[in-house]
């Protein structure tokens, strides 16, 4: 293959490598934003628990205040009743008595369930309370590892960069831009490999003169798929030969020792 369309592909392998890497780091504020809205909502259940048991407290004084208040009232009916001259004047307080009794009771079944429900609401607060400080050590853990992975992605990141430059410095200026322009157009690749007589890339044949100038070696052309535009290369069959002896390189004294 040729020299320059060997520069171009490790371009376009950079290139593909970097768009992965990029895509990855736009990712991460994404991540990170996920995180944080489980703190949120683990803390907004809070609040909501807190905002319930709080409420519960103020009912409770209220029906407090009201079995005080028709205890009295059927206190005050009882004194009257012992002074009153006659008999329709006590039958009519001991029917208010009765009256404020029924209340009063009425009044003690609403605190009594008012009290079961802050119960209720004091063990919800508790759970709530115990979701948030998981939550929120479970987040921590999770934003450090998000913190490392994006630290180790921004430098895969640089590291492709410095390659990309040095892949580039092989290339003609008018090349690379010839390059950028192709790949821009088809997502990133710019080049397609010739196979079976076609190209790789949008499946239409090469003309078989191309595909003939193609393979002479001392062409240094650089040929373009008449229909999608990009570069087109070519990957010789590999000639058979003897692979090498495995474990060639390993010594046979070295797998004795020890
Ligand atoms: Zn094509």
């Amino acid at each position: 293959m040729q020299k320059v369309l060997q520069n171009l592909l490790e371009l376009q392998s950079v290139d593909m490598r970097l768009h992965e890497v990029r895509a990855q780091l736009a990712a991460f504020p994404k991540k990170i934003a996920e995180v944080d809205a489980r703190v949120a909502a683990a803390r907004a259940a809070l609040e909501q628990s807190k905002a319930a048991q709080v409420n519960t407290i103020k009912e409770r004084k209220k029906y407090d205040l009201d079995v005080e208040q028709w205890k009295e009232r059927a206190r005050k009916y009882r004194d009257q009743s012992s002074q009153v001259k006659t008999n329709e004047a006590y039958k009519a307080l001991q029917h208010e008595i009765q009256n404020a009794e029924e209340e009063m009771a009425k009044a003690e079944d609403r605190l009594l369930e008012q009290m079961v429900a802050a119960e209720e609401y004091d063990r919800r607060v508790k759970a709530s309370e115990k979701t948030v400080k998981e939550t929120e050590d479970a987040a921590r853990g999770q934003r450090a590892k998000i913190d490392a992975e994006k630290a180790s992605t921004e430098e895969i990141l640089a590291e492709l960069e410095a390659e990309r430059a040095r892949a580039m410095a092989e290339i003609p200026e008018d090349l690379l831009d010839h390059y950028n322009r192709i790949a821009r157009k088809h997502g990133g690749t710019a080049l397609a490999e010739v196979r079976n007589e076609k190209c790789a890339a949008c499946g239409m044949r090469i003309r078989p003169q191309i595909f003939q100038e193609m393979h002479r070696a001392s062409n240094d052309e650089i040929y373009h798929c008449e229909t999608c535009t990009r570069i087109l290369y070519y990957v010789d069959a590999p000639t058979p030969s003897a692979p090498p002896p495995p474990d060639a390189a390993a010594s046979p004294a070295s797998t004795n020792e020890s």
